[in-house]
């Protein structure tokens, strides 16, 4: 349903992957939902530090005041609108590789999850939600362990283009990987995604009100397109890796 995310660096950043998703969600709470959660990276961390609660945001604020998350550099949060499982703690995003080492958030609906879903379980597979963003959350861990095989290092943009050309369905994508703390990717098909461009830091978001307290300078990424945000830079490639030269950038007219 809302979708935020947040690229710092190490100086710049501490608390702000947490404030700035707490913000984003907060201003994209019009929309009703139900569950909000959140997702950081720093470096060092052995897993993706994930937070989440049924009901209003307001619950996972309270949550996280009473047992703090640790400092990031980056971060990810959604507000889900159920679809695929009922709304509740388990259900409700981030969801996370079978490692740990990922986590995804996810608006839209993904089509083939049910063959995806047994097909993982074939493998071996676990699951222990009843949504479709598992399926892709499970399946992307997968990738990116396939790529460390095959390349000896994690590789989370080329690992959430490979995803996104298996699902079938409607998608906004934002993945973190704790082995790569200083970027956040992203991937869309019939689901909007924007980046807003700030100084020394970069945010994601579903809509422009995710960001606009922070940016007001915009970056559309297009249909079937994914994007690689880190402090300093934007890169957006087709799902075959090609790079889109001169993204088109706006400046939001918002008060
Ligand atoms: N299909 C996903 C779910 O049910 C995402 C729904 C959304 O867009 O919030 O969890």
């Amino acid at each position: 349903c809302g979708i935020v995310g947040y690229a710092g660096n190490v100086e710049t950043a501490c608390g702000k992957p947490l404030e700035v998703c707490l913000q984003g969600l907060k201003r994209l709470e019009y929309r009703g939902y139900d569950s909000a959660g959140v997702a950081l990276s720093a470096p060092g961390m052995e897993q993706v530090a994930v937070r989440k609660k049924a009901g209003r945001l307001a619950n996972l604020v309270e949550d996280i005041e009473r047992n703090p998350m640790p400092a990031a550099t980056v971060g990810i949060g959604h507000t889900r609108w159920a679809t695929n499982g009922v709304p509740s703690d388990v259900n409700a995003h981030p969801h996370t590789s079978r490692d740990g080492k990922v986590a995804i958030i996810h608006n839209g609906i993904i089509e083939n999850a049910s063959q995806l879903r047994l097909d993982l379980q074939a493998e071996g597979y676990r699951f222990s939600s009843s949504t479709d963003t598992e399926v892709a959350a499970k399946l992307l861990g997968k990738i990116v362990d396939a790529i460390i095989a095959e390349t000896g290092k994690p590789d989370l943009f080329e690992a959430i283009r490979r995803l996104a050309r298996m699902l079938e369905g409607a998608f906004t994508i934002l993945a973190t990987d704790c082995r790569q703390p200083d970027i956040i990717v992203g991937a869309r098909h019939d689901s909007p995604l924007v980046v807003g461009l700030g100084d020394g830091e970069n945010f994601l978001g579903s809509d422009v009100a995710a960001f606009v307290a922070y940016t007001k300078r915009a970056l559309e990424v297009d249909q079937d397109q994914a994007v690689c945000v880190s402090a300093n830079s934007v890169t957006v490639t087709d799902f075959d890796g090609n790079v889109i030269e001169d993204p088109k950038t706006y400046t939001v007219d918002w008060d």
